[in-house]
């Protein structure tokens, strides 16, 4: 694609990453097909292409944003579907990523849509307000039809209807704590907590504490570990965001300089794509662009990790069949496609896969409560697929898509390290009831 960006606005290194970015797309429109807002909604600006075109004119002019640009960037999941679908190697992620953050930056948003964005990045990256937030939703849930009714509040009715009923007691292993290994010790990582994993399902980072010091591996929870910053990120609030990413990168820092470390191991893969990406997003910093990069080369997905080890054979063989849902971040983010499948194989599992994988479900960080509408057709659309495989449950590996789907399918849905710990001797998943 042609630009004709000035050097004044070159010498700007944002605009100058997303001119090579536009230069190389050849709009030939592949990625339309797998954008799953335009396979919702069919037209061409809620597409990769149209929104790319969007971000050029816009940046290219120096405009401010508008509420048209704001509605079809909104209106991107940045699911990356386009980005594996793309021949040209586009990296629509670090375009829109600059386009929200330019959006934030020139446009002023309605009230409510201010108050609640403010709201969402103040309560979801802090697990104590988020806890007292999901406390509070329960007094709300009666008035969400109500919220519903008025257009401004859709979103709040959307929060209050994904708020589960009952809210997990905070776990010990989500504190600053070493685990030791079981027998001789094989590695040793640092295991990200996170934010709103840690409230609403604190099983899975005992799950994977517990299968990791059972293969000899020592786990180590850092002290001050908080939010990646991918929340206020995808949001375009780069400042929060990047100072995040610097506590964490501190955090890591010092363990990697102190006891060592063979990997950060993360369980949630929207947060996995976005430390992944700490060395892009913290390159123009001196004090952390190094450091930076050598956490997010440390960083792995759990089953990244799990698969980069021989584990022994399973102690039980549930023998159970596992409709495996691979999270947007997991297998467009991280490109992660095979490891998740073949561990669970490899435990006992029979793995289907269910059509349309590439589409998202529609939970996409905060998206399923801003965009409820979109968000909704796209989970419905997941759970049929995900249903008519036959499966008896569910295994993916991202916290939003198992509250997304959860939410609306009769099948438990659990997070594939669970199913991996139960496998080689851990308790059963609590989600799975009577099965198995
Ligand atoms: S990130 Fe997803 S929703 Fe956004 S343009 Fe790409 S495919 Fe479409
Ligand atoms: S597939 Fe790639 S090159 Fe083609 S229109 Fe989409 S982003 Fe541009």
């Amino acid at each position: 694609m042609q630009t004709t960006f000035s050097l004044a606005q070159l010498a700007d290194p944002h605009v100058a990453e997303s001119e090579s970015i536009l230069r190389k797309c050849v709009h030939c429109g592949f990625c339309t097909a797998t954008c799953p807002t335009y396979v919702t909604l069919g037209n061409e600006l809620d597409s990769p292409r149209g929104r790319i075109y969007l971000i050029k004119d816009m940046l290219e002019n120096g405009r401010p944003a508008d509420s048209e640009i704001v509605k079809h960037v909104d209106r991107c999941l940045s699911c990356l579907a386009c980005m594996t679908t793309c021949p040209s190697g586009v990296h629509y992620m670090h375009l829109v990523d600059h386009a929200r953050a330019h959006i934030e930056n020139t446009y002023r948003r309605p009230f409510f849509d201010r108050l609640l964005r403010s709201t969402l990045a103040a309560v979801l990256p802090y697990p104590g307000r988020f806890r007292a937030a999901l406390t509070l939703a329960k007094v709300g849930r009666p008035f969400a039809g109500l919220f519903r009714a008025i257009r401004p509040l859709k979103p709040v009715a959307a929060m209050l209807e994904l708020a589960p009923t009952s809210v997990p007691k905070a776990s010990p292993v989500s504190q600053p704590a070493r685990h030791a290994p079981q027998g001789e010790r094989r590695g040793r990582v640092a295991l990200l907590t996170g934010c709103v994993q840690s409230v609403l399902d604190p099983a899975i980072n005992e799950a994977t504490v517990r299968l990791l010091t059972r293969l000899g591996v020592e786990v180590v929870v850092p002290q001050g570990e908080a939010c990646c910053g991918s929340i206020v990120h995808h949001m375009g609030r780069e400042e929060a965001g990047l100072a995040q990413a610097r506590n964490m990168v501190d955090v890591w820092t010092r363990e990697i300089e102190t006891g060592g470390i063979d990997a950060i191991i993360v369980t949630a893969s929207g947060c996995g794509t976005t430390i992944k990406d700490y060395g892009f997003m913290l390159r123009l910093d001196p004090a952390y662009a190094e450091k930076a990069a050598r956490v997010s080369g440390l960083t792995r997905d759990i089953t990244e990790y799990l698969a980069s080890l021989d584990l022994p054979a399973p102690a039980r063989q549930p023998g159970l069949v596992v409709a495996y849902h691979s999270a947007c971040s997991m297998q467009h983010g991280q490109k992660l496609t095979r490891q998740p499948k073949e561990l669970l194989k490899k435990a006992g599992f029979d793995v289907r896969e269910p059509r349309e994988g590439h589409l998202c479900c529609g939970s996409a960080g905060t998206y399923n409560m801003l965009h409820a509408e979109i968000s909704q057709q796209l989970r419905d659309r997941k759970v049929t697929n995900i249903e008519a495989t036959g499966a008896a449950l569910v295994a993916t590996g991202n916290i939003g898509c198992i509250t997304q789907i959860g939410g609306a399918s009769a099948l438990p849905v659990v997070h594939t390290v669970e199913l991996l710990d139960w496998a080689h001797g851990g308790p059963k998943p609590a989600a799975l009831g009577a099965l198995g």
